[in-house]
């Protein structure tokens, strides 16, 4: 029998074991994927102490010797994608093919070299007979970068490009239901990086707990649920951390009157369900307008009904399971809701007991204040509510604490960006969901977060301002 692999923590640029592992299943069919480090708080300090030297030398480096650094971590990314692929699949649950894990991977590779090739440059305030005043971007020191379960390695690149491109140091710390394909990431990065530049971890939530507090830390960018982002918060009070924090989201979709619903099915489908709906900004609400309610339903069930369910090692595979038995309960209990609150269940939910594949679930006649509308579902189970008035329901849409991503559905696009300028979200779509790209700057608002990932901006969250007066 093949020994199972034991994955190392990477610290200061050399393979560290741990005394104690844990297991990292595969939720598509339960077996043993890999055995996880698991970091204790010595093993954090080590982590941040290697940071926290390389940084004296990786902050002096100039922009351009940083960025063929960045450039050629950003190429051990494209040289392995196949490999790193593969270990989302086993670990996530999500296919091979479609928008899966080498979409992951080919994410993963244009957002590090985007981001290498950005510049940081100085800009002049004033430069006359009074004086001139430079506006300088430092980087902060010592990042901790904390990750959730559903883009392990898109999010993680995110996090770490950005802050290394400014000139800090990393600590990323993945989720203890997908640690395996980052870890592998960073130590691949590690061999074209100088030592200490970045480092990855692995453990409980506790380590997480215990980057925000870290005095060796001096910011988190943290991407996960809202509750957890709150505690990051208020655990980096005392030290005074710069914070980035990308949570949840309940995205809202509105489809106006005019729309040809056998037309929109397959965007609003793919808006809802990419990687089983296990996305921050997936749309999970969808508001139809009543004269065409009947139609858009039909034919989401249409295309929902071709889309193949299964082991995301199969090559036809389009989606794969939950990727843990806590979000399928989740995804359960609010079906479960939805139906009890009179909800009409147009495809799905009825799981067979077992498994962590649920099935594609559309459950239509719900309105807000069903749990299924007002939570997070995070899953495969799209609540779908009737509407007569579009002024009336931008009201509904925006009667939720979450503030991510929104879309509004329409041939008349002036008056779907009209109806979308009213939504209380970071980022808006017009006859499509989702779509995101390095150069965009992306992030909530109200209970989705604080500050922005991507672009020049979110590059920015990752330093100082020094002004200097001469
Ligand atoms: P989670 O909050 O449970 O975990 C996220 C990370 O935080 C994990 O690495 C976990 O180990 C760590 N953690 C747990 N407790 C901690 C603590 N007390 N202090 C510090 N870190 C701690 O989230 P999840 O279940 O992994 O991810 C799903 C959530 O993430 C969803 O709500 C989703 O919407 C959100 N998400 C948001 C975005 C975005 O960009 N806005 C992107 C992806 C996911």
């Amino acid at each position: 029998m093949q020994e199972t692999t034991r994955y190392n923590l990477t610290i200061g640029g050399k393979s560290v074991p741990t005394k104690d592992h844990f297991e990292v299943r595969n939720p598509s069919t339960g077996a043993v994927v890999g055995l996880a480090p698991k970091a204790s708080a010595a093993d954090l300090d080590l982590a941040v102490e290697s940071a926290r030297t390389a940084f004296a030398s990786w902050s002096k480096l100039s922009h351009a010797e940083r960025q063929k650094f960045c450039h050629a971590a950003a190429q051990k990314l494209t040289d392995n994608a196949e490999e790193i692929a593969r270990l989302i699949t086993l670990e996530q649950g999500k296919p091979l093919n479609g928008l899966g894990s080498r979409f992951e991977m080919g994410g993963a590779g244009a957002w590090a070299n985007y981001t290498a090739s950005l510049d940081i440059p100085v800009k002049v305030l004033q430069d006359n007979n009074e004086g001139r005043i430079e506006l300088h971007r430092r980087p902060i020191g010592v990042v901790g970068s904390i990750t959730p379960w559903n883009w392990p390695v898109l999010i993680a690149i995110w996090h770490i490009f950005p802050a290394l491109r400014a000139g800090n140091t990393v600590v990323n710390k993945p989720s203890p239901f997908t640690p395996l394909s980052t870890l592998r990431a960073i130590e691949l990065m590690n061999e074209v990086l100088p030592a200490g530049v970045l480092n990855g971890i692995a453990g409980e939530d506790t380590i997480g707990a215990a980057m925000s507090s870290h005095e060796g830390i001096g910011k988190i960018v943290f991407t996960g649920s809202a509750a957890t982002g709150k505690k990051v918060m208020s655990s980096a009070a005392n030290t005074l951390k710069r914070l980035t924090l990308e949570l949840g989201g309940n995205d809202a979709g509105i489809v106006l009157p005019d729309v040809d619903p056998k037309q929109i099915a397959p965007g609003l489908f793919w808006g809802g369900f990419i990687n089983n709906g296990q996305t921050c900004a997936a749309l999970k609400r969808l508001y139809v307008h009543d004269s065409v309610y009947d139609d858009v339903c039909k034919e989401l069930v249409a295309f929902a009904k071709t889309i193949p369910m299964g082991d995301g090692l199969k090559d036809d595979t389009q989606l794969g399971p939950v990727q843990n038995r806590m979000q399928y309960d989740k995804v359960t209990r609010l079906v479960e809701a939805a139906k009890k609150g009179g909800g009409q269940v147009l495809m799905g939910g009825d799981p067979e007991k077992g498994s962590l594949f649920y099935p594609i679930t559309l459950i239509g006649g719900l309105d807000n204040g069903n749990p299924l509308v007002d939570e997070e579902q995070f899953g495969p189970a799209l609540p779908i509510i009737r509407y007569s008035d579009v002024d009336e329901v931008i009201v509904r849409a925006n009667d939720n604490p979450n503030g991510l991503g929104g879309s509004v559905w329409s041939k008349n696009i002036e008056k779907a960006k009209e109806y979308g300028a009213q939504l209380e979200c970071g980022t808006v779509w017009i006859n499509k969901h989702g779509p995101i790209q390095p150069n965009v700057p992306f992030g909530g608002v109200k209970g989705s977060g604080i500050g922005v990932e991507f672009g020049e901006e979110g590059l920015f969250e990752n330093t100082n301002v020094q002004v200097m007066y001469s």
